[in-house]
């Protein structure tokens, strides 16, 4: 079966170093918060070239402390979208502010046009997310950021490697969140994520704030967390840097085949203005009839999984989230017909020729 997340096909060479690192750090006798994290968070930072890393459990915990480290919380609302992970709306509100949501366009991501209608008093920012690893219109938005009084914030979960205007998805606005959860452009084997910020005050409450809340050793400033990015996934994902770009270059390859090949008229797929500004986290197309397509793929290998089935709204906990005022549609209808299909580095090129004449002759049954 093709499948999305092939680790186990991964270079023997990566698959090695990676064991060597773990090694490394069970015999230094040092697990947290120590060298490994420190060399990381360099490395990751001069990948990015941002001036300030700070590795964390996860993106959850990454937006969460971004956010508390901003001095946002109780009383203010965060303007996001409703087609994106869980985790986004659900970091927001453990930062102890308000998620608003607002709609999409038709590729994704969010509309500018809807987030101006959700905007109150209360806004302190808007916290966009580049869903499946897609950047966009990102001097626009700081232009509306800067133009209504509030903070841009990046969610960057999916977009290890995307860039606009040859600058990478993180360093936008007041600070880019990272997971580096297994399965994103940049995976640990475990947990971990990261906050990204040219605001060096920024970085040292994060640091703060990932620490219990410690300024010092035993005196507190906050009530914090504890999420630390340990040393042994931090090391890890030193071993994993030397190979991202070669990673996202081949899903970008792969995703160009099927932008370029892909013609079946039911299966509708979104291209972005550059390709430097999609990092292909997930390719993702819109059919109307998803459940066929989907068992057509499964009869003939493809996996195919939905990001996302339910919008956010439409979960239990957080149905009755203030939204747009003239509704959410478009992503009502993109959760309705959304459907990734495999682009993971590890594929061939007769694994993804597979899925394109699979997915050109497919046909609706009825
Ligand atoms: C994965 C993901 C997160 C959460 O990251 P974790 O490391 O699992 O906490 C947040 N936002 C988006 C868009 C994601 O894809």
């Amino acid at each position: 079966v093709i499948s999305l997340n092939d680790f186990k096909s991964e270079p023997e060479e990566l698959i090695v170093a990676q064991v060597k690192a773990a090694e490394r750090v069970i015999r230094s006798g040092r697990y947290v918060l120590g060298q490994e994290l420190l060399a990381f968070e360099n490395a990751f930072g001069s990948w990015l070239h941002a001036p300030h890393v700070a590795g964390v459990g996860n993106g959850t915990d990454a937006i969460e402390i971004g956010l508390r480290a901003m001095g946002i919380g109780m009383g203010d609302e965060v303007i996001t979208t409703s087609m994106t992970a869980f985790a986004t709306v659900l970091a927001i509100t453990r930062a102890g502010a308000t998620p608003v949501l607002a709609d999409i366009l038709p590729n994704g991501l969010l509309d500018m046009k809807s987030v101006e209608r959700c905007i109150t008093r209360k806004t302190k920012a808007v916290l966009l997310v580049h869903l499946y690893g897609h950047i966009s219109l990102m001097d626009e938005w700081q232009a509306f950021c800067s133009g209504h009084g509030i903070l841009l914030l990046e969610d960057c979960a999916q977009a290890h490697g995307a860039k606009w205007g040859g600058k990478s998805a993180g360093l936008f606005g007041a600070f880019g969140a990272f997971s580096f959860y297994p399965t994103k452009n940049l995976g640990a084997r475990g947990d971990g994520g990261a906050i990204v910020t040219a605001d060096p005050e920024l970085d040292r409450k994060a640091r703060s704030l990932r620490n219990y809340g410690q300024r010092d050793r035993y005196v507190q400033e906050f009530l914090g967390l504890n999420s630390r990015l340990d040393e042994i996934q931090a090391a890890i994902l030193s071993e994993r840097m030397p190979w991202i770009d070669r990673f996202v270059a081949r899903r970008r390859q792969i995703a160009s085949v099927y932008n370029t090949r892909l013609s079946n008229p039911r299966v509708g797929i979104a291209i972005p203005q550059f390709d430097e500004n999609h990092a292909y986290h997930l390719y993702v197309v819109n059919c109307t009839r998803r459940e066929e397509l989907s068992h057509f793929l499964q009869d003939h290998g493809i996996q195919s999984l939905i990001h996302y089935p339910i919008p956010i709204h439409h979960q239990e906990p957080t149905k009755n989230i203030r939204k747009d005022p003239l509704g959410l549609p478009i992503a009502e209808h993109h959760a309705a017909t959304c459907l990734s299909i495999p682009c993971g580095p590890q594929m061939s090129d007769e694994d993804v020729g597979h899925v394109v004449d699979v997915i050109n002759d497919y046909y609706e049954a009825s």
